[in-house]
């Protein structure tokens, strides 16, 4: 096939709120150095970005893959953009109320505090969608080649140097070949924020082997359902989070219901996959959850209206990759960076969005888009708040899937007083697929007990 080559100086594949907020970044900081340029204040040639730095996204439009909670810290928004408000960022409430329990088969007890970590209390409740939307158009306006629908299918090399992608080919005709051919985008750098697990992330580390050394990646999946309600026990802004039911032994994760408006709530379940269970499936969990009174009182004359499903890398701290190699840079959920005791993944996604920028703006200025360029990246993520949160909560993950309340809630417990640290050192992380035991060992003489019959209301059909 004859390909197009079109080449570019950045490339970022994945159109998330980590490469976004790179691209946002770093035309933000070039167009305020070329006009301190122009007016003075500065001596040096302008630079030129021109048709020079592209984002590809594979949803058909900028949002379209994007799913999340959504609660959002503001603080690294401010940092990015201090005028996002009057930019119009579609922000749905902010955290008024906050609340934790402990869910036993039918009953619930509160959590008498919140613990720091999960204190949501002013943050931003958004559609990750509309907000990925909302950022795309701020980097379309500072110039940025804004390619939806068009997803990287494989890494360019020169040896060992990443120097491009290659863009999918289109249209499948019967006779097995494709009418379109993919693009050739040859570029000095290319950035992977292709969220969780992404496919280039996942061929690269394994390539350069960039995760020597470091605990295996590992997921959690969470899924989730808006539900429109006739009249709404939450007040708009209330947030719950809930640990125990529908987790039990071998199966680990917690639940949040978040309030966006006067009559609509988000209800969810982020489940570990290291489960033990070989039939674990996180939406039949999530139907079992919507089952356990609490819930069912919130959404009882409610009507499911969206839904949707999407892995979060939870290693953290211990699972970090090698996030810069020549030519090439990873960033937020593709680099594992989810700080899991907070469930959140989007403040951590922004700002290594804005040190990679940052390190590309010294690339463009000084020239020099070498290896140990970009490998500041590394080094300003290690200086950041990113890696000292990721590093109290190093030992969250693996207390929770060795059970909570017992013992994994002990050494939860621990930690909270003791920065991370557990009475026994650090825990391991094995890799999800380990934990998976055979259906006799599992199930013994048993079945997996059906769910009801779907009905669209608190059943919903997969
Ligand atoms: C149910 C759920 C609830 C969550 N709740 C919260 C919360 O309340 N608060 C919080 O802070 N975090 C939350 N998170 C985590 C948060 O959503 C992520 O950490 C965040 O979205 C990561 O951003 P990202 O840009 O790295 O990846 P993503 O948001 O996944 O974006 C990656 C983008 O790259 C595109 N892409 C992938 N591969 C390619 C390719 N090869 N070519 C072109 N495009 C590609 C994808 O289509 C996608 O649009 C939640 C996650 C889930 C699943």
């Amino acid at each position: 096939m004859e390909r197009e080559v079109i080449e570019f100086d950045v490339i970022f594949v994945g159109g998330g709120p980590a490469n976004l907020s790179s691209a946002v970044h770093l035309t933000n900081l070039i167009h305020k150095y070329n006009g301190d340029i122009a007016s003075g204040k500065l001596t040096g040639n302008a630079i030129d970005i021109e048709d020079k730095i592209a984002v590809l996204e594979k949803g058909a439009y900028f949002g379209a893959h994007n799913i999340s909670g959504a609660v959002l810290i503001p603080d690294v928004l401010s940092e990015l953009l201090p005028d996002h408000r009057e930019l119009g960022c579609p922000i749905d409430a902010e955290v008024t109320g906050e609340s934790t329990y402990f869910l036993t088969k039918r009953g619930k007890i509160k959590v008498p505090y919140t613990p720091a970590f999960l204190n949501s209390h002013g943050n931003y409740l958004l559609s990750l969608s509309k907000f990925t939307g909302w950022l795309s158009k701020i980097a379309e306006k500072n110039k940025v080649i804004m390619l939806e629908g068009t997803a990287a299918g494989e890494i360019l090399y020169d040896v060992s140097r990443v120097i491009g992608v290659q863009t999918d080919d289109k249209r499948l005709q019967e006779s097995g070949e494709y009418e379109t051919p993919g693009y050739i985008l040859n570029s000095k750098v290319v950035v992977l924020g292709e969220g969780s697990n992404g496919t280039l992330r996942k061929k690269i580390v394994e390539k350069l082997r960039l995760d020597d050394n470091r605990a295996p990646s590992i997921y959690e999946l969470g899924v989730k359902e808006i539900y429109e309600l006739k009249s709404n026990p939450l007040k708009k802004g209330e947030c719950i989070h809930t640990l125990g039911y529908p987790f039990r032994k071998g199966l680990s994760g917690g639940g949040f219901v978040y309030c966006i408006s006067e009559s609509q709530v988000v209800i969810g379940l982020i489940a570990h996959l290291s489960s033990e269970d070989p039939q674990f499936d996180p939406h039949r969990e999530l139907q079992q959850y919507k089952q356990h009174p609490f819930i069912t009182d919130i959404i009882k004359d409610g009507k499911p209206t969206h839904y949707g499903a999407r892995t979060l890398p939870c290693g953290g701290y211990f699972s970090i990759p090698k996030l810069t190699s020549d030519g090439v840079m990873i960033t937020g959920d593709s680099a594992n960076l989810v700080d899991s005791r907070r469930l959140k993944g989007l403040h951590t996604a922004i700002k290594s969005g804005m040190l990679a920028a940052e390190v590309l703006f010294d690339a463009f200025r000084r020239n020099d888009f070498s290896a140990t360029q970009l490998s500041q990246y590394e080094e300003r993520l290690k200086n950041s708040w990113i890696y000292s949160d990721l590093r109290t909560g190093r030992n969250f993950t693996p207390a929770v899937a060795m059970g909570v309340p017992f013992p994994g809630g002990l050494l939860l417990g621990y930690q909270f007083v003791a920065g991370g640290a557990t009475p026994i050192g650090d825990l391991t992380i094995n890799p999800d697929y380990s934990t998976t035991r055979d259906m006799r060992r599992y199930y013994g003489d048993k079945s997996p007990v059906p769910l009801p019959k779907a009905d669209d209301r608190i059943i919903v059909s997969k």
